[in-house]
């Protein structure tokens, strides 16, 4: 990986916010994709929009499922009151990474970005800010919960071979900072290794790059199941 642009401190100014909404939520067994479930009486991705802009992040783009641009525009028109800055959207792909590509294919020149999951809507305007003022020490910064259980690893039959240190463990969440250039390097790669990745930084990390855990609770979990989303909802009202 070529040596990272760290001359400048990056600001939420000058940075965007790349929003993944694309994904079906099939778990969620909803009648829309999972981003446009209403939640406490918003779509679930307005809660994460209010947030970024709270935090003073100026634009956004959010990726969201092929034919759904015209819907999503519409499901957070009632919204934009609540986060007064540029939305754009774009299609997202097949997998979690080609639909990051396609958003910060959008996102102009923003010097830096913040990858985040709409299905975390507990996000904070604080956490938003941390990990990117992180990105001054790496290549990478990620929002991350300290593991509290104990981790063990089991084979194919369920026999445990190892038993994990928690202390040193970390559970990833979003958002995820970058450098824009750093991302657009490590997502050019073929699609085969882009659907391996499960995060963003896994990219950068096997680029070479050094990636930074900014540590957040674990209340901002990802909204895969009803019983996640009631969770969320209870937690927001
Ligand atoms: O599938 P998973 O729960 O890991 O998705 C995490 C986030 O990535 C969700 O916000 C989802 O909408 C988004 N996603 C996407 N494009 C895909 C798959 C998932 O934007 N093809």
């Amino acid at each position: 990986m070529e040596p990272p642009d760290r001359a400048s401190e990056p600001t939420p100014d000058s940075c965007a916010a790349l929003v993944v909404a694309a994904g079906s939520g099939e778990r969620l067994g909803a009648d829309r994709p999972k981003a446009f479930v209403v939640l406490a009486g918003r779509p679930l991705v307005a809660w994460s929009l209010a947030a970024i802009a709270a935090a003073g992040v100026p634009r956004a783009v959010i990726a969201v499922p092929p034919g759904h641009g015209a819907a999503a525009e519409e499901a957070l028109a009632d919204s934009a009151g609540a986060f007064p800055f540029g939305l754009a959207f774009v299609e997202g792909g097949a997998t979690r990474s080609e639909s990051v590509r396609n958003a910060l294919a959008a996102a102009g020149d923003a010097d830096a970005v913040l990858v985040h999951d709409a299905a975390r809507p507990l996000a904070t305007p604080e956490i938003f800010r941390r990990t990117l003022a992180e990105l001054a020490h790496a290549d990478a910064a990620i929002a991350a919960a300290r593991v509290t259980d104990t981790v063990k690893e089991a084979d194919p039959d369920r026999l445990v071979v190892r038993t994990h240190d928690r202390a040193r463990l970390w559970a990833i969440q979003t958002p995820q900072a970058f450098r824009a250039a750093t991302l657009r390097r490590a997502l050019d790669v073929p699609v085969d290794v882009l659907a391996q990745a499960t995060d963003d930084a896994w990219l950068v990390e096997r680029a070479g790059g050094s990636v930074r855990v900014v540590e957040s609770p674990p209340a901002n979990f990802k909204v895969t199941t009803r019983h996640d989303l009631a969770v969320a909802e209870s937690l927001l009202c």
